[in-house]
């Protein structure tokens, strides 16, 4: 099976490396100029005079990066399978979409109003209340084009720097921890699940992902699994989405934002589960059986950003496993993460703390349950 990947980073490396054993063949196709997957094919179309040629050697095409432009994927989407579909991209990178689809579907959300001028960004603010997050409607990432308001007399400043015709502004959510849930759709319709994780974000990047909670309520898993559900049916979806939420005290959650794609909060289960999101993607989008989600034990991903440690010495430490993206070191790049395994999550604990000890840009790691 020759497989087309649009979007040439790390997550498409990942894919090419759980696709390897399957015998799948992959072509990328990077229309930014910066390609960092390092491996397969890769073509890069910063001009658009290659998509013939990438399409006549793939047999289907799926993502790992869905700021694309709509048009393109239908376009492709007319000639050769595309795996999830233009609709889960066109829903997906517009936060305006994204939280009607979770109003139409009953998954609740921080309160919000959608803003095309820094007037009604004050007024929003005022009526929702400060502090607010106001964020571009399109192209954020990372906590990108986003900012916080602690006042309603920020907006105009606030407008200015996030320079963007339309945003959602939403109240900000004293939550108690942050959550993802993963789940996979074949192209019968069967539905996995992962175990929900727990992000560590700062400046909004992830940091540390930890999977399973040691402190989850069933009844919460099974709500988090039930609105993933309705997303998947609702866009027929074939692969791997992520939804990220906000869990507040009283255990309830708020959905954040999904990607249509495997995610960062889900590299734990390449060590830490059965089966991997990047091999269960790949099955799901052939039209073969998903593999078991269940995680073999407690795992926690590092993410090493901007500067890497030394690589001798992580591999020291116990049940640790380095995945390096072969990319160099700048500020804010993420270049590599460390899986960790331990039999209980306070051996794991002290195994994350010894590695961010090695890494030199490391934030503290906090999770809720210590
Ligand atoms: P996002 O790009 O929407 O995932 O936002 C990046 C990060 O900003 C999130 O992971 C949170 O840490 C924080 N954040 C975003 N929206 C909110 C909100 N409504 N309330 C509190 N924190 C937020």
């Amino acid at each position: 099976m020759n497989i087309g990947v649009l979007g040439a980073g790390q997550l498409g490396r990942m894919l090419a490396l759980a696709g390897y054993p399957l015998a799948n063949h992959f072509t990328f196709l990077d229309t930014t100029g910066h390609p960092s997957a390092g491996i397969g094919d890769v073509m890069i179309d910063t001009d658009r005079k290659h998509l013939e040629a990438f399409l006549e050697k793939v047999d289907l095409v799926t993502y790992e990066f869905e700021h694309l432009p709509v048009s393109l994927v239908q376009a492709i989407e007319e000639v050769r399978p595309v795996y999830p579909s233009s609709e889960a991209i066109r829903v997906c990178q517009n936060r305006a979409e994204e939280k009607a689809l979770f109003d139409r579907l009953g998954i609740p959300t921080p309160a919000y109003r959608l803003v095309e001028h820094a007037d009604e960004l004050e007024a929003a603010a005022r009526e929702l209340g400060c502090p607010v997050v106001a964020k571009s409607v399109t192209e954020g990432y990372d906590g990108k084009g986003q900012a916080v308001l602690r006042d309603p007399a920020e907006a105009h400043e606030a407008w200015r720097a996030i320079n963007h015709p339309r945003l959602v502004v939403e109240a900000f959510v004293d939550f108690v921890r942050e959550v993802s849930i993963i789940a996979v759709r074949g192209r019968d319709g069967e539905v996995a699940f992962y175990p929900m994780a727990e992000n560590q974000h700062v400046d909004g990047i992830l940091r540390y992902s930890i999977a399973p909670l040691p402190d989850l309520d069933e009844g919460v898993e099974r709500v988090a699994d039930g609105y993933i559900r309705s997303l998947l049916d609702e866009l027929d979806y074939v692969g791997v989405l992520t939804l990220e939420l906000f869990q507040c005290a009283d255990g309830s959650l708020l959905a954040n934002e999904m990607a249509p794609r495997v995610h960062n909060s889900g590299h734990w289960s390449i060590d830490g589960a059965v089966t991997s999101q990047f091999e269960n993607h790949l099955r799901a989008i052939q039209g073969l059986p998903l593999g078991d989600t269940t995680a073999r034990m407690p795992t926690c991903m590092v993410n090493v950003i901007g500067r890497e440690g030394e690589a001798a010495e992580i591999l020291a430490l116990p049940d640790a496993h380095l995945h390096r993206y072969d990319k160099s070191e700048r500020p804010g790049r993420k270049l590599a993460h460390v899986n960790l395994l331990a039999p209980t999550h306070g051996a794991l604990l002290e195994r994350v703390r010894a590695c961010a000890a090695l890494l030199p840009d490391a934030p503290a790691p906090r999770f809720s349950f210590e």
